[in-house]
């Protein structure tokens, strides 16, 4: 698809503002929390919001507006977290994110893109095969003396993917560590790829370097595949959401199921292979991440409907993605922190697809490292209101930067990953 596909699709945006907000009418408990997208929260200028970046997209595209500064901070202040496109799919059903995908392809295409801050994340990807310029040979050092398959040389029934993140960051490296003890002790038959696992390219794909995903994503399956594995297991939510969403969207056939860490221990609980069994009496909230929810889900295409809008010839275009997101991973994780004894979970206003960003996706946290910190300090208000004295999530990039937002403000609130949790019980 190209930003031109999505001509007609753009000319229905009502102007309405519904992408600002979580449904006020139906979801929202309170004005404080019933904003949801955090580029126009923050910039409170319409151009910010989903449907405002729609209109700069349209006015480019038609050439009635040119390529600026102030074009690009529009374009890439935004965490493409997708609030924007489930409150419209409530109302005009506009496929708002998929837009906001193709505008930033066309910077790339048309040279505006990476900018300076991007540039180094792709040619580390490009040069390393990660994106912290990290050599190879370092990828599995995490797994020191965990006695992990190498899945290269032994065969296994599932391959844990361990993503960029979590094998290359050392305050993080522990969850990989956590992970891969949770699932010996389980008795689960899995392997690592160690040195020669792959980034999964999802942050070439949220910034719009479509040549490079493709190139990453179709490698990544032909591995998959060639490995003969069952299951591809992410601890990762930013690796699953893609593996999930937008791999299918190369071409290639996938012989494997994609499942995140949260949803396997959900099951290995349910059948009584991890038995969380020492007590945490501890009073927690759940961050959704948003690659692991609403941003999980595989799209479907539309069926390209034509409709007479006031005379006015407006169509659904044409075999476009639909992206929904309402049935993204959202009981898994909460089920697992409730099978902990003595834990009581208590839910922030914004929830499950109307979950707040943390703040770092689309490239924000390296590009706009301020707007990145704010986003996770509202979101750290309204974990706080809640009551709750720690706050679990799932995420490499939410622990990094609800962590530094809970460092910078000097915030008591304590910050876990579920697998982290869950070691402690079993
Ligand atoms: S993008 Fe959708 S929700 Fe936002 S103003 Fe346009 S029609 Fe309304
Ligand atoms: S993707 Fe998120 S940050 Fe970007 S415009 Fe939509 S709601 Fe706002």
């Amino acid at each position: 698809m190209a930003l031109l596909d999505y001509q007609k699709d753009m000319l229905r945006c009502t102007r309405c503002s519904c992408c600002k907000f979580i449904p006020i009418s139906s979801i929202a408990k309170s004005w404080r929390f019933a904003y949801g997208c955090p580029s126009i929260t923050r910039y409170n200028f319409h151009s910010y919001s989903g449907g405002g970046k729609l209109i700069t997209a349209l006015s480019l595209l038609e050439g009635r507006i040119d390529y600026s500064d102030q074009l690009m901070d529009i374009v890439y202040r935004c965490t493409t977290c997708g609030l924007c496109n489930l409150s419209c799919q409530t109302g005009t059903h506009m496929e708002v994110l998929e837009i906001l995908f193709e505008l930033r392809a066309k910077c790339f295409e048309d040279g505006k893109a990476p900018l300076p801050a991007h540039k180094p994340i792709m040619e580390s990807i490009k040069s390393y095969d990660n994106v912290w310029m990290q050599p190879r040979a370092k990828r599995d050092a995490w797994a020191k003396d965990l006695d992990v398959k190498d899945i290269n040389k032994e065969k296994a029934d599932v391959l844990y993917f361990v993503g960029c993140t979590y094998a290359y960051n050392p305050k993080l490296q522990k969850v990989a560590r956590d992970t891969a003890t949770i699932l010996k002790r389980a008795g689960v038959d899995f392997g690592i790829l160690g040195n020669k696992e792959l980034c999964c390219a999802s942050p070439a794909f949220t910034i719009g370097f479509k040549k490079l995903f493709k190139e990453y994503a179709e490698r990544n399956i032909e591995t998959f595949n060639k490995l003969g594995v069952s299951k591809v297991v992410t601890s990762c939510a930013g690796c699953y959401g893609l593996f999930k969403a937008k791999y299918p969207r190369v071409g290639k056939e996938m012989n494997f199921e994609v499942l995140h860490i949260t949803e396997l221990l959900d099951q290995l609980i349910k059948e009584g292979k991890v038995k969380p069994a020492k007590e945490l009496p501890m009073q927690v909230t759940y961050h959704d991440p948003c690659h692991l929810g609403r941003l999980s889900e595989p799209s479907v295409p539309s069926e390209g409907k034509e409709t007479i809008v006031e005379g006015t010839n407006i169509q659904f275009a044409k075999d476009i993605p639909k992206v929904l997101g309402f049935n993204g991973v959202f009981d898994p994780p909460r089920d697992v922190i409730q099978s902990i004894p003595g834990i009581e979970l208590v839910e922030m206003e914004r929830v499950k697809e109307f979950g707040w960003c943390c703040g770092a996706g689309g490239g924000v946290k390296s590009g706009y490292p301020d707007f990145a910190l704010w986003t996770a300090s509202e979101r750290i208000e309204e974990a706080k209101s809640t009551g709750a004295e720690a706050l679990v999530t799932a995420c490499p990039w939410c622990e990094s930067n609800l962590g530094d937002a809970i460092e910078k403000n000097q915030e008591r609130m304590k910050l876990y990953s579920i697998t982290e949790l869950i070691l402690q019980v079993i």
